[in-house]
């Protein structure tokens, strides 16, 4: 599925939208190059769990924990350089406990990613500075394609 925003505060209104359909253990992996939104999107996501904190974009911090019912696990891969580093992060905690974690450069740890996850792709398009195209894509098993179907109907229906 893809939508388009025009301007960041869609984009973080698309991710409140999702976050309010989230359940405790989902992984969503979001792509995209620097600047595309991936972490105003997860602001959204933020205010759609209902969590008050603000999500930044963690320079040194590969790990952000939003504590809420379920918390936030904000994980922004971008920093990682050796491979060596990501045993040491305990990232199975997260993927399997009782939060929601989202990912920024799900690239970087590609091999240590659960298959089943939601995919959320945004692009920036050329000459349309606040454009974006976002592609949500469900992995593996039937409840993100479920969830995917409860966004899609959330999206057509303007909310
Ligand atoms: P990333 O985490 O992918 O590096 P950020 O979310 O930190 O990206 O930054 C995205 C930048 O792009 C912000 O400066 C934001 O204001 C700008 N922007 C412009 N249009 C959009 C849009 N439609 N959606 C999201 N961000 C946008
Ligand atoms: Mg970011």
């Amino acid at each position: 599925m893809q939508i388009e925003t025009n301007n960041p505060q869609q984009t973080k209104e698309l991710g409140r939208a999702l976050g309010g359909l989230l359940q405790k253990g989902n992984l969503l992996l979001i792509n995209g190059t620097l600047g595309a939104g991936k972490t105003t999107f997860i602001q959204g996501l933020a205010l759609g769990l209902g969590i008050g904190a603000t999500v930044t974009s963690p320079t040194f911090t590969i790990i952000h924990e939003y504590p809420g019912n379920p918390p936030l696990y904000h994980i922004d891969a971008y920093r990682i350089e050796r491979e060596t580093e990501i045993p040491e992060l305990g990232l199975e905690e997260y993927f399997y406990g009782d939060g929601i974690t989202a990912i920024e450069w799900p690239e970087k740890i590609t091999a240590w990613l659960p298959e089943e996850a939601m995919e959320i792709k945004i692009d920036k398009v050329m000459n349309q500075q606040d454009k974006r195209v976002l592609t949500f894509t469900a992995r593996g098993k039937k409840d993100y394609r479920s969830l995917l179907k409860e966004l899609k109907r959330l999206a057509s229906t303007g909310d």
